[in-house]
């Protein structure tokens, strides 16, 4: 700040310069969307995506209603993998997480790939009603946006781009992950880049979501969950009153975990989402346990409310050890990290971002940038540029994650949003 003072004339024409570097750049990316938008070979494949809208809808439908619940979905694979072949990809495998990748070769042979994914897995557990409802242009199912239209879209771009006889320098690697959701923590995606046959080869990665096409997701949100279980000896509510007991324990911890102090920036947050525990109703329970999720923009900030969590939940054992007879035995405390989600960004000047905005704005919409929690996560803490972007039109896809999740399929706004989302893919892959 004091810098911007006293050097404020220097300063002025080093801005000046920034901002003409920046247009520049900003000018270069979309020059090089416009020359694709205005190609015939991409004309063609947006007339392809536009024939077969009704397929999109059908294909997404279909997969909507095979279930995919945390780490059960092999069948929902498969019948994607089948899928991608049918779509014309010849070297479409699962590997040994789970996750279908489907390879579609460019012509610069570098051995790099630039990865677009979709997740395969919901929220849902087995069992959930997954039948999907029409009403008008509206679809209604428990998972059809979050994620499973886009997979459909990852084959609508395949389909496009074989017809229109497409080349791109890079090689795209068509990834449908496994366990992008919840309890699942990232583990395909995780696979993908720490241990299957791509580590180390990937340049730069999209994830498809169920959001606007306008909202470009730079940074990834951090989290970190734990199943904290609190255990004691247990005994009669009435005959060995004046034990210590397991659930006093937990309702301290969570008391003080409410008053944690969080900054609004960094967006930092904590939640408790579940508690159980206990064995009858006229018994000082063996155990009470609860589920904690803590996430921050900001891995520092994540750090300081974990720590702070755990000591919360160690000092609520201890105060309930002084308050009532341990004769019996202690309460315990055990705390278990069940999520782990690296945080991380991609800055809004990389090319991957520049190429998306560019291609958003040439399709009208106005960019937004966002902060989430998704597969992008991943390369983002890995230092890899990665964005998460939308394949709807605005406001077009709602109620993720609850029983009345829906998308708008009409064919305008939804043909546009999809060829806009592939507009940004050839862009960064560089159509011929
Ligand atoms: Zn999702």
């Amino acid at each position: 700040m004091q810098s911007v003072i006293r050097l404020s004339f220097p300063l002025t024409i080093a801005l000046a310069f920034g901002a003409t570097g920046a247009s520049a750049q900003d000018a270069s990316q979309a020059a090089q969307v416009g020359r694709i938008l205005a190609s015939p070979a991409f004309k063609a494949a947006a007339a392809q995506i536009d024939r077969e809208h009704d397929r999109i809808v059908d294909e997404g439908i279909k997969l909507t209603e095979i279930p995919a619940p945390p780490f059960h979905e092999e069948t929902r694979a498969r019948e994607f993998q089948k899928m991608m072949q049918a779509a014309g990809l010849q070297d479409v495998k699962i590997d040994e997480e789970g996750n279908v990748l489907a390879l579609r070769k460019g012509t610069h042979g570098d051995g790099k790939v630039v990865v677009v994914s979709a997740h395969l897995d919901t929220v849902f557990p087995a069992g959930t009603d997954v039948k999907v409802k029409r009403q008008g242009t509206r679809l209604l199912a428990p998972g059809v946006g979050d994620d499973t239209m886009s997979l459909s879209v990852l084959l609508a771009y395949v389909r496009a781009m074989q017809a229109a006889n497409i080349k791109t320098r890079d090689d795209i690697l068509f990834v449908a992950t496994v366990g992008e959701e919840g309890p699942g923590d990232l583990r395909g995606v995780r696979h993908l880049f720490t241990k299957g046959q791509y580590k180390g080869r990937i340049k730069s990665f999209f994830s498809i979501e169920s959001g606007s096409v306008a909202g470009i997701t730079n940074g990834g949100v951090g989290s970190k969950r734990y199943r904290v279980t609190f255990s004691g000896p247990g005994g009669h509510s009435f005959g060995a009153f004046g034990l210590v007991n397991p659930m006093y324990a937990l309702g301290q911890a969570s008391t003080e975990f409410s008053r944690i102090q969080v900054a609004a920036s960094p967006k930092t947050t904590y939640s408790i989402g579940l508690i159980g525990g206990g064995t009858s109703v006229n018994s000082i329970p063996l155990s009470g346990w609860m589920e904690v999720d803590m996430r921050s923009e900001s891995p520092a900030d994540l750090k300081r409310v974990e720590d702070r969590m755990l000591r919360i939940m160690q000092e609520a054992a201890e105060g309930e050890n002084f308050a009532r007879s341990t004769k019996e035995g202690k309460i315990t405390v055990e705390s278990k990290l069940i999520g782990d989600r690296p945080a991380g960004s991609t800055d809004v000047n990389t090319e991957l971002v520049q190429f998306a905005k560019a291609a958003v704005e040439a399709g009208g919409y106005r960019v937004a940038y966002q902060w989430s929690s998704t597969d992008s996560n991943l390369p983002m803490s890995l230092g890899i540029p990665a964005i998460t972007i939308g394949r709807s039109a605005p406001d077009r896809s709602g109620r993720s994650h609850s029983l009345d999740e829906w998308v708008d399929v009409e064919k305008g706004p939804m043909v546009k949003a999809v060829t806009t989302s592939l507009s940004m893919v050839l862009a960064v892959t560089g159509m011929e």
